[in-house]
């Protein structure tokens, strides 16, 4: 059976891309930014699809409003997942049975040195640990995909992305495009270069998937979520099993998905107008 593969794709971790107006739909370089993502995933498609030609492929738009890969120009053999809210968010497609997963564009926690755009889900939120142990995106959605049994085969984005990824899953492929000169910094390589080392990396990575089991969160999950601001805390204290202490949102839960849809809820909650 044709094996199923999942790309989530984020923006901050694209080559070339260092600043909010190249990530933000309301700014002007933004469709210079998703153009760049786009063919970012393409290149992934085809490494992948050139290792497992009859690969079933879901790539998932997972930056901001999930509506920035250019459906007109993404590799048609893949399907697209589009639009937010949604179950899973970054990593929706596990529930549809992925096998594999990958992280493309992606960035580093809030709070990381020398990392380009690094942010964990919102820049409101200024930390995430689950059992005490603190994550970002990478963490969250790798521990995400291990509760489905997948793993997570590749990781790029800037080098501190990169070494985020390897901390976690030590010796996967990885695909630093960039390196970061602070939050809106970056020294990186041609977009082109980017592709050409993305879609080898994605062939490898498909070649020895097998090497990685999946990262998987030991017993019941304590999850712990400093805020920004207290007017969150209020509003997440509303909801039952959450309790909060100063600016920090605390709940316990068994599964990683019933853990990843609060903290969607989190984010949602760090975004209304006040
Ligand atoms: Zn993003």
């Amino acid at each position: 059976m044709a094996i199923k593969v999942l790309i989530s794709v984020d923006m901050e971790g694209i080559a070339g891309i260092v600043h909010p107006a190249e990530t933000n739909p309301e700014r002007y370089e933004y469709e210079r930014g998703r153009r760049l993502m786009t063919a970012a995933a393409n290149a992934v498609v085809e490494g992948v699809i050139d290792a497992e030609p009859t690969a079933e492929v879901l790539v998932a738009d997972s930056h901001g409003p999930y509506r920035n890969i250019l459906p007109e120009e993404l590799d048609r053999r893949a399907r697209l997942i589009r639009g937010k809210p949604r179950e899973l968010g970054m990593m929706a497609g596990l529930q549809a049975g992925a096998q594999v997963a990958m992280f493309v564009g992606y960035h580093a926690r809030a709070g990381a040195s020398s990392a380009v755009l690094a942010h964990t889900m919102a820049d409101a939120i200024l930390d995430v640990r689950i059992n005490d142990r603190s994550h970002g995106e990478i963490g969250v959605n790798t521990l995400l995909a291990g509760s489905y049994g997948v793993p997570v085969v590749l990781a790029s984005g800037d080098a501190a992305a990169c070494e985020e990824f390897s901390a976690l899953v030590p010796h996967a492929v990885t695909v630093p495009v960039k390196r970061g000169l602070g939050q809106h910094a970056a020294d990186s390589l041609h977009p082109e270069e980017a592709a050409d080392r993305l879609r080898q990396a994605a062939t490898d990575a498909m070649r020895r998937y097998d090497d990685h089991p999946p990262v998987v969160a030991s017993g019941p999950l304590h999850v712990e979520v400093d805020v920004h601001q207290p007017r969150t805390v209020d509003i997440a204290a509303l909801m039952p099993g959450v309790v909060t202490s100063g600016r920090t949102i605390v709940f316990d839960t068994e599964s990683m998905a019933a853990a990843y849809g609060m903290l969607q809820l989190i984010v949602m909650l760090t975004q209304l107008a006040p």
